[in-house]
């Protein structure tokens, strides 16, 4: 099935349109309606008596795991970054849509969050994942990779660099993995992670990609008022709404780079909205709190 590609604008004879992901799907829209795909149908195969995955309070992944296991009739579980959550949950739109589709939230401390991969984590919180399919934090597997590998259309080679944000890495391992080898894939970090990079190698052979870490903005859902504003301004122009902690960064990269006449990756880009949209009403209440601008809707 295609995605609708909408041309934005030319700058410096740079021609960019974007990748509509964030209006595909069933039910869950964006990156994580690809990267579940497999995954839950893995789950169904496995007879899995339910899922059980981690994230952050404003966690993308955690809300389309939720919503995935209703549409599919699997039980969820979701281990939450921070403990303190537990008792903050009503101020908290990500989580209360998880519980109200199901999931069981488990909240755990920052400290033995970090372990979640070691195997002595399920003894630390003292819950038994026993026939539950289990899928990493951010959601990226090889499956989740099977699934990003079919963002790319046929008729796509005509784009010179093909874009997208990063978190896990899961969603340009795909794009790499899709793309022809003299395309250009350019990842827009979302958080400071030194890590990233090598854990993108890890996940590709290719090496047609960069990374690009510089519009972080402090790191992940960390924001600055040019941010805001930007994310405000596009909405305003072309009709078509960001979120702050993927998208955003990534369009305000890209124009950057225009406009000061560094971008070195070919002329017609291609930008993949990936999502997310579900943060923006939590990030808009803390924004709130602190007497900040919230981003339109
Ligand atoms: C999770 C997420 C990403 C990052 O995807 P990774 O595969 O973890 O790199 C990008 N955009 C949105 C909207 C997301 O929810």
């Amino acid at each position: 099935m295609k995605v609708a590609t909408n041309f934005i604008t030319e700058i410096n004879g740079c021609k960019i349109w974007i990748r509509r992901e964030d209006e595909f799907g069933e039910g869950i829209k964006g990156n994580k309606y690809r990267k579940l795909k497999y995954n839950i149908l893995k789950a169904k195969t496995n007879n899995s008596k339910g899922i059980i995955t981690f994230g952050g309070a404003f966690s993308n992944h955690l809300f389309a795991t939720a919503l995935a296991g209703k549409i599919n009739g699997i039980k969820t579980f979701g281990i939450v970054r921070g403990d303190e959550w537990s008792y903050k949950v009503k101020e908290n739109p990500t989580l209360t849509n998880c519980i109200d589709n199901g999931m069981k939230l488990l909240y755990v401390s920052r400290k033995i969050y970090k372990q979640k991969s070691s195997s002595k984590f399920w003894s630390l919180i003292d819950f038994s994942p026993k026939d539950l399919y289990i899928i990493p934090e951010g959601g990226t597997n090889e499956l989740a990779i099977r699934g990003t590998s079919e963002m790319l259309q046929e008729e796509d080679g005509i784009y010179d660099s093909l874009c997208c944000p990063v978190g896990t890495g899961g969603t340009i391992a795909g794009l790499i993995k899709s793309s022809n080898s003299n395309q250009k894939v350019i990842g827009y970090s979302s958080l400071n992670n030194q890590e990233l990079k090598n854990e993108v190698n890890n996940l590709v052979k290719d090496n047609n990609w960069d990374l690009i870490d510089n519009y972080t903005f402090g790191g992940y859902a960390k924001t600055k008022p040019e941010l805001i504003s930007f994310i405000n301004n596009f909405k305003e122009k072309y009709s078509i709404q960001l979120d702050p902690i993927y998208s955003g960064k990534m369009l305000f990269g890209i124009f950057d780079k225009i406009k000061r006449g560094k971008w070195i990756w070919g002329k017609n880009i291609l930008a993949f909205h990936t999502g997310g949209l579900q943060s923006i009403e939590g990030f808009n209440l803390r924004q709130s709190q602190k007497g900040l601008t919230c981003i339109s809707i």
